[in-house]
């Protein structure tokens, strides 16, 4: 046991990133009886995408009893699909209930990580120069973590406030200002509704319209709660009935894309319920086959876009000026403020990270014609690297928490064989890692996501690095335990 952990020079497994993936691996490590491991973190608080992303209105689409974990659930949920600031909560929970405080460092940003063959370990360096080394390395970095930034003419010019709606400006009022969004995507469709009856005039860019569901939401009443807390057989018998209706989804973005007419006639109903003007009915009609991109659950988004001081623009932008955004057509859009709902850069992975594996290969040159990873854990050339939420393992249609807990289960696999068969290190076989992300790529191709749109799951060559191509159980059966002769195994 190290007892000065956060200071340590040298832990036995170094996990970068305090999010869901961090705090959840932390406490599999914990309770598998390692003791030590540190977490690093390159904010000033743990906590990941729902420390950051705090926008008005912002919340989980998965439903929270399937969007938590199975070894710590929470009875109390306010809300089928609970706000931001409660899922954050149960970040701290786990923090506070499993003592993982003590081995949390903030302001520590991992800037470079190389393997040092002779010790069979990583050498890991972070922004500010310090130097730390481990047994084995953990990226909890997430997918959804780096913001977008639309690179638009003229956009250094503005002079209005403009910033992510992920790195939401809390201190700034929008009341009565002229505001614009740029992008329609998850998080837009949560903040639109919230700030529309504030601001004099939003004016929504939108790139391509989305398939925006009704959302299935309500709140929990007390007894329901109470009932949770006494019976948790019930809650069990609740999140399993809940995840397999996601699994059931999943049918019609895996297997059999035509069964997404029926999701379509949903769409449908609720864009017909909600806009009647046909010319904004029309703006809002995507031109891509449902479920390609990310399909939205709303009950208020469309409502939102009817109101006066809406409008949506589906001009390209050719222009930011200071005070406007100039659109194709030549028309000059006056505004205050700006709103990045731009999404963020899921393909790049832990690319700000420089990542140096066997014989001096550098992670982001060996990803350059996109990420892939085995099981989306292992990449060949970089040993005792393991990657939570990684390659291939982003979903469509289900909860990102089950995926990661299969993750858990086969990174502490991989470190019980090592202990058990007194190896050092164990890498990933090249041609291993080949066939299985050939066969992922050949079972992309039956997806929705490949029936034609480009989408944040996919590169411009139109390579999947994102989602995985098959259901949930599918992946838990194939991660259920390592196997070493998948491995080059070191003593
Ligand atoms: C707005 C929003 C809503 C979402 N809703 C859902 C949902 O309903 N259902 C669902 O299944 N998924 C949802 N997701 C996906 C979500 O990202 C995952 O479910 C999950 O939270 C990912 O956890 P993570 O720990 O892998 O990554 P993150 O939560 O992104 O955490 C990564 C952590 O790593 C840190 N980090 C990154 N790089 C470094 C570095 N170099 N050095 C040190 N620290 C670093 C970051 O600061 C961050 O704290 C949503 C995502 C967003 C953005």
């Amino acid at each position: 046991m190290n007892n000065n952990l956060p200071n340590a020079p040298h832990v036995q497994v170094l996990i970068v990133g305090s999010g869901f993936a961090g705090l959840g691996m932390a406490i599999q490590l914990q309770q598998a009886g390692y003791s030590d491991f540190l977490l690093l973190e390159k904010a000033a608080e743990p906590g990941g995408t729902w420390r950051d992303n705090s926008y008005p209105g912002a919340a989980c689409d998965v439903p929270s009893h399937l969007y938590s974990f199975s070894f710590e659930p929470k009875h109390d949920w306010s809300r089928k699909f609970a706000p931001q600031a409660e899922i954050h909560q149960y970040s701290l929970h786990l923090i506070s209930k499993y003592r993982l405080a003590e081995r949390i460092r903030c302001n520590a940003e991992v800037s470079s990580a190389a393997f040092v063959e002779e010790n069979g370990g990583w050498r890991v360096t972070l922004s500010d120069g310090e130097e730390l080394t481990c047994d084995v390395l953990i990226s909890a970095c997430g997918q959804l973590n780096q913001p977008a930034y639309p690179a638009l003419p003229g956009l250094a010019q503005f002079q209005g406030q403009a910033f992510h709606s992920a790195r939401w400006r809390h201190d700034l009022d929008l009341e009565g200002k002229r505001v614009a969004v740029i992008g329609t995507g998850a998080s837009a469709i949560q903040f639109v509704p919230q700030i529309q009856p504030k601001v004099a005039q939003l004016m929504l860019f939108q790139r391509s319209a989305a398939y925006v569901l009704s959302k299935p939401d309500r709140a929990y009443s007390r007894w329901e709660q109470g009932l949770f807390k006494r019976v948790p057989l019930l809650q069990r018998v609740n999140r399993g009935l809940m995840y397999l209706h996601h699994e059931v989804r999943g049918l019609a973005f895996i297997s059999l894309p035509w069964l997404m007419t029926f999701m379509r006639r949903s769409f449908d109903r609720h864009l017909r319920q909600h806009i009647t003007d046909p010319a904004l009915r029309e703006r809002l009609q995507p031109d891509y086959p449902m479920g390609c991109k990310r399909i939205l659950i709303s009950n208020d988004y469309l409502p939102a876009l009817a109101q006066p001081n809406v409008q949506v623009i589906t001009d390209t932008i050719s222009e930011v000026r200071a005070h406007s955004i100039v659109t194709a057509d030549g028309r000059e859009h006056a505004c205050d403020t700006l709103i990045y709902g731009t999404g963020f850069a899921a393909t790049e992975f832990l690319s700000p990270m420089h990542i140096t594996g066997r014989g001096g290969q550098v992670l982001n040159e060996v990803w350059r014609d996109g990420a892939e990873a085995y099981k989306g854990i292992s990449v060949s050339g970089f040993p005792n690297l393991f990657i939570l939420y990684g390659p291939n393992t982003n979903l469509g249609h289900n909860s990102i928490l089950y995926m990661l807990e299969s993750q858990f289960r086969y990174v502490l696999g991989c470190m019980r064989l090592m202990t058990q068969r007194g190896l050092r290190w164990i890498d990933v076989k090249a041609d291993t890692q080949a066939r299985y992300n050939r066969t992922v790529q050949a079972d992309s191709h039956r997806t929705i996501w490949e029936q034609g749109c480009t989408s944040w799951y996919k590169l411009a060559s139109g390579k999947n690095t994102n989602n995985w191509p098959g259901y949930t159980f599918t992946y838990r059966f194939q991660t259920r335990k390592p196997e070493l002769h998948d491995y080059d195994c070191h003593r």
